[in-house]
């Protein structure tokens, strides 16, 4: 089999395996009592906590683990809404968990502005300048298009909201960016940044929400009080401390990995072809690819690759009962592309010939389907 949906779920790392074991085995305690078998396991929480922090470029007390982004994407627009009388503001090119949290925020009546993001699926600064004013409340645009695997420049962009509405709260999605590009969140400006474990190396199931010291964020899960009453619940112990081996593991093959060489190769499968769309050129991760094909179905392409041993993703949103790509029609891809979607993403461990192996699987069985894709 050639894995090529990265960007759904990552394997898992040994490291978080080993972990999620260990805590629930050997030392399964709880970390909030008080005997010394359960200071210990408290100890390890407080090492990865203040591993995670480093990753993000943050201070341990910034810190929130939830039970997966989804968690620190809904409780970031459930408790860091603070001036309810404001307009909210969100990409089109969001991730389902943060376009749903918003939709629900407008349901109950909040002015909820779309910024739609330009044709590689990046946000500028021009479009945002047309939906920000002086009484925006809360902005939240996606660091990497889980889609696309476009980056917008979420400094450019957090500066540029706070300097139009100073006490405007910034929420960025970093789920596809956390350990493959620069995530330092000091540096970016934000207030609000959630991240996921399962997506470099970790195992399902643990997310993270950073929240800015001096952000006085209410809980969203409220209960025993763990986690300095931020998130009651008692810690996934194994998963947060795997999730922060796995993602140090992860950044460091990161680190030598050339993502945006990989994701050229695979391009030039495609390019060429008649019928053929690359949705992104911009701005980009190289951990993504989205290819389009005229006329086609995604599904079906998929499936085809899937009996030839290549596995790969349609895109989030484009669920088998989904049929329109809601992203992908945001940055202008006509529906008789978006259909034909296909998402192919990498990891670190992906080699070159299994990712052009796999891409010109994906282009035959494109070809074999139907007359559109030519050349
Ligand atoms: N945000 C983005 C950009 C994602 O790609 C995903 C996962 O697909 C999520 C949020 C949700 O993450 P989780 O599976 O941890 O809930």
């Amino acid at each position: 089999m050639i894995y090529l949906d990265n960007a759904a779920t990552t394997k898992a790392s040994q490291a978080a395996i080993d972990s999620m074991i260990k805590y629930a085995g050997e030392d399964f305690y709880n970390p909030s009592a008080g005997y010394a078998p359960a200071l210990a396991v408290k100890k390890a929480l407080g090492k990865a906590t203040a591993d995670i922090a480093e990753l993000l470029g943050a201070d341990s007390d910034e810190i929130v683990f939830t039970s997966c982004a989804t968690e620190s994407n809904n409780f970031a627009f459930e408790c860091g809404v603070k001036n309810k009388k404001g307009n909210i503001v969100v990409s089109a090119g969001e991730h389902a968990s943060v376009y749903e949290s918003a939709l629900r925020l407008k349901s109950r009546g909040a002015d909820v502005r779309f910024v739609m993001p330009d044709g590689n699926g990046v946000v500028t600064a021009e479009a945002l300048a047309q939906v920000v004013d002086g009484s925006t409340a809360f902005v939240s645009l996606i660091h990497c298009s889980n889609e696309t695997g476009a980056v917008s420049d979420i400094k450019a962009l957090c500066a540029a909201v706070k300097s139009v509405s100073p006490k405007a709260v910034f929420h960025s999605d970093g789920v596809q960016a956390f350990c493959k590009i620069p995530t330092d969140v000091h540096d970016l400006g934000v207030d609000l940044y959630s991240v996921s474990a399962h997506k470099v190396g970790g195992l399902k199931g643990v997310g993270a929400l950073y929240v800015r010291k001096g952000f006085n964020m209410q809980p969203f899960i409220v209960g025993g009080g763990q986690q300095n009453g931020r998130r009651s619940g008692t810690e996934n112990t194994g998963g947060i401390i795997g999730f922060a081996e796995a993602a140090k593991i992860y950044k460091n093959k990161a680190a030598a990995f050339d993502a945006k060489a990989l994701r050229e190769a695979v391009m030039n499968v495609f390019d060429g072809h008649d019928g053929v769309r690359i949705n992104g050129r911009g701005a980009n991760s190289g951990y993504i690819l989205s290819v389009s094909f005229k006329g086609l179905r995604g599904e079906i392409i998929a499936h085809m690759a899937e009996d030839e041993g290549v596995l790969v993703g349609l895109g989030s949103a484009c669920s088998t009962h989904i049929k329109s790509n809601r992203v992908l029609g945001a940055m202008g891809v006509d529906r008789d592309y978006a259909e034909g979607s296909i998402r192919i993403s990498f990891s670190p461990d992906t080699t070159k010939e299994e990712a052009v192996k796999g891409a010109r699987v994906i282009l035959e069985a494109a070809r074999r389907l139907g007359d559109t894709v030519n050349g």
